[in-house]
Parts: C-alpha cells; sequence; structure tokens
C-alpha cells in the first residue's frame, strides 16, 4: 500500500531529514551539538574502539626479546713459573699450578739473611737433591718434616739421607731414580731427567759419613712453563753437550765460584755447550774460597761466544719465567 496525500509528504520528509542529520553530515547537528559526533557516528566510533581493543587483546603477546649474547670474559692469564734463588745453590721453583720444587735447599747458607724464616716457612712438594754434601742437603730434612715434601735423589744418595733423619715415607720409587733416568711428577706437570756431575758425594761427617752415590744435576722441564738445568757442583764436561741434545733449556742454574767446582771461565764453555737462553750464576760468594763472579761470567760469555744472557738474581726475590 502507497500512502499519498499531505501525511505521506512529511513522513517521506522527516525520514530525508534524519537520514541526512545521522549519514550525509547536514548542517543540523541533532540533539548533541556540544559533541562533533552524532549519535550514532558516536555508536560506530565505539564499536570500532571496542572492536580494535579486543582484536588487539587477541594478538598473541610479543616474543620476548632474543638474550643476549654472553659477554666474552678473557681467559686467566695463566699464571707463569717462578724462580727464587736463596743463596749457595738453593733454588725454589713455582710451577704454573702453584706447586713447589726446592733444589738443594740449604736455605740457612751465609748468603742469606733470612735463612732461618725461610727454612720455617717455605712450601714444598718436592725437594731434590744433587749431591749428599751438607752446603746442598741442607735444610732437607727439616722442611720434609713439616711439609711433607718427597725426596728427589739418585739411589744410593736418596737412601743415604733417609738413614740420616729424612723421613723414609717420602722417598721411595716414584721419586728416586737414578742417571739418564726421566721421572714424570707432580701429576704430570713436572718431569725430572738425572743427569751427570763431575764431583763426589758423601753424606754427613766425621764417623757418621756415608757414601752418597754418584753426584749428578737435574733437568728439570715444567708444563706450560720453562726447562731448567741445575748442574749441582761440577767441572764442565764435554758430555754436557748432550744436555742440549735431548732439552731445549730456557734457563741454566751454573756453579761458578771456583776452588771446589767450576769457575767463571770455564762455566762459560759449560753454557756454550749447554746453549740456554739464559744462565744463572750459582755456588759463588758464599765462603772465602769461592771467588768467582757473576760479572767475570758475564765476560767469560761473551769471550767464549756463548750467547745465553745473563740472569744474576738477587736472594729471595723471585723472577718469573
Ligand atoms: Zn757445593
Amino acid at each position: 500500500m502507497t500512502m499519498s496525500g499531505p501525511g505521506a509528504r512529511a513522513l517521506r520528509q522527516f525520514r530525508q531529514a534524519w537520514w541526512d542529520s545521522e549519514f550525509v553530515g547536514s548542517t543540523s547537528r541533532g540533539p548533541h551539538p556540544q559533541c562533533d559526533l552524532s549519535p550514532m557516528k558516536q555508536l560506530l566510533s565505539f564499536a570500532l574502539l571496542a572492536l580494535a581493543t579486543t582484536t588487539a587483546a587477541a594478538q598473541p603477546a610479543p616474543k620476548p626479546a632474543p638474550p643476549a649474547p654472553p659477554v666474552k670474559q678473557a681467559p686467566p692469564a695463566a699464571q707463569k713459573a717462578s724462580l727464587t734463588w736463596f743463596g749457595h745453590s738453593a733454588f725454589r721453583i713455582e710451577t704454573p699450578s702453584g706447586k713447589t720444587i726446592l733444589v738443594d735447599p740449604w736455605l740457612t747458607n751465609p748468603s742469606n739473611p733470612k735463612g732461618k724464616d725461610d727454612a720455617a716457612a717455605v712450601k714444598a712438594d718436592l725437594i731434590l737433591v744433587t749431591h749428599g754434601h751438607s752446603d746442598h742437603v741442607g735444610d732437607s730434612v727439616q722442611i720434609a718434616k713439616r711439609t711433607k715434601a718427597k725426596l728427589v735423589a739418585t739411589f744410593d744418595l736418596g737412601a743415604a739421607i733417609v738413614t740420616s733423619g729424612f723421613p723414609k715415607e717420602q722417598y721411595g720409587m716414584d721419586t728416586g731414580g737414578n742417571t739418564g733416568g726421566t721421572l714424570s711428577l707432580l701429576d704430570g706437570e713436572v718431569s725430572v731427567t738425572f743427569v751427570p756431575a763431575v764431583h763426589s758425594s758423601t753424606v754427613g761427617e766425621g764417623a757418621k759419613t756415608m757414601a752418597g752415590g754418584s753426584p749428578g744435576g737435574f733437568v728439570i722441564a715444567i708444563k706450560n712453563g720453562p726447562t731448567l738445568y741445575h748442574t749441582g757442583d761440577t767441572d764442565v764436561f764435554a758430555d754436557m753437550a748432550l744436555v742440549a741434545k735431548f732439552s731445549k733449556i730456557d734457563v741454566m742454574l751454573a756453579c761458578i765460584g771456583g776452588h771446589f767446582t767450576m769457575d767463571p771461565v770455564r762455566a762459560a764453555e759449560a753454557v756454550r755447550l749447554v746453549k740456554p737462553k739464559q744462565v744463572v750464576p750459582m755456588h759463588y760468594g758464599t765462603f772465602p774460597p769461592l771467588k768467582g763472579t757473576p760479572a767475570e761470567l758475564g765476560a767469560s760469555l761473551k769471550k767464549a761466544g756463548a750467547g745465553a744472557k745473563l740472569l744474576q738474581l738477587e736472594i729471595g726475590k723471585p723472577v718469573s719465567l
């Protein structure tokens, strides 16, 4: 049924006006003049806002940022081996892992002003003795009783030192050897080779003197560290060249005092045969007869054409190797 007449026309005009006001944007703002949006547009805006909010809420949570890569830290610097001279032929070698080796530990020798304190406090895992004379066995027994250090010596020398008081449970097949032998010690961190020396060897004095076997020296090779050669008391001899044949020596500890051992001139020839990078003079100045000096050794090294650097140690001051 189609309406007509003035009433129908009035109704069509009203509908058109409403439509224009709501959707076309007539000049009329309807019943909410304070608002820019008509009620219908406001409703649509709310609906769109709600939809947007709901949609945003439904979005999966953003993935957390990947963890930052770990900062690479430099590895701790490897500890170096160190060498300390106590005067005469007594040395301490500290390994990179912190173990302590003493060689011929006569710490209470006349050249060492802190000898008694050193003997009472020094650490030790191994005590190496080159031969039986008292200026080399030195304070071994006292230090071994306190530290439980093991004795490294040739067969006969070790037996004699034990007889003179060294704890017998701290000397056995594991640390006793003989010339030409190499021992792996301190869980493989150190190897010690027994090498010859031209000298003599007895243990004890007077009526208690015992045979001390053949005198010797040591080649001490430290893992991640230097290889040292302690000559013991000796003259130079041609077979020292064999030390260089089997081991590249970084530091040679060479007796230079003369009288009982080689002097600086003969020691320089020994250095020429062994070819170490550095040579440390020892066994000088302790008693008046031991007249050789480091300066004389330096001059003799030049004359002999030995290329080793002279490393003169101060008593009690460690040097890194
Ligand atoms: Zn000596």
